[in-house]
């Protein structure tokens, strides 16, 4: 079942331009991996709490200029997630600063959504568990960005 984005996101249809710096050069790259959860750390990207009960990747361009000066941190990402730290009992996952520093650079404005889907939920554990870590993700980055 395909869903269609609420109208108050700022996505775009498609990513036309590159989303750090607007320009429309052909030479360009485009990602279309990151999770969708992750656009709260782009410029004006919905928090993680409005992505809600949904799942879906984020397709941004970014052009050659803007990719090698920081954005390409971001090449095939699926997470913003440092991967010290993945799967350490006991410990918060962590960000990878390099990765939030790129994709606060990105426009949502000019990033669009993909495979927007709702997410089924076997339990409600299952449930808890995902609100719990888009919680933890939200907290991360309004601790990120307060110190940045
Ligand atoms: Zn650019």
């Amino acid at each position: 079942m395909d869903v269609e984005p609420p109208d108050d996101w700022p996505y775009a249809d498609e990513p036309s331009v590159c989303a750090a710096c607007g320009s429309d050069d052909d030479r360009s790259v485009v990602v279309d991996s990151l999770g969708l959860v992750w656009g709260a750390a782009m410029r004006g990207g919905p928090a993680p709490s409005e992505v809600g009960d949904r799942t879906g990747t984020l397709a941004f361009r970014c052009c050659r200029d803007c990719w090698e000066d920081g954005v390409d941190a971001l090449e095939d990402a699926r997470t913003l997630v440092a991967h010290e730290g993945r799967g350490e009992p006991g410990r918060p996952f962590a960000l990878d600063d390099e990765k939030v520093a790129a994709a606060a650079r990105l426009d949502a404005e000019r990033a669009a959504v993909r495979d927007l889907r709702p997410l089924e939920f076997r339990s409600d554990p299952e449930r808890e568990h995902v609100r719990s870590q888009d919680e933890a993700v939200e907290s991360l980055l309004d601790a990120w960005f307060a110190d940045g």
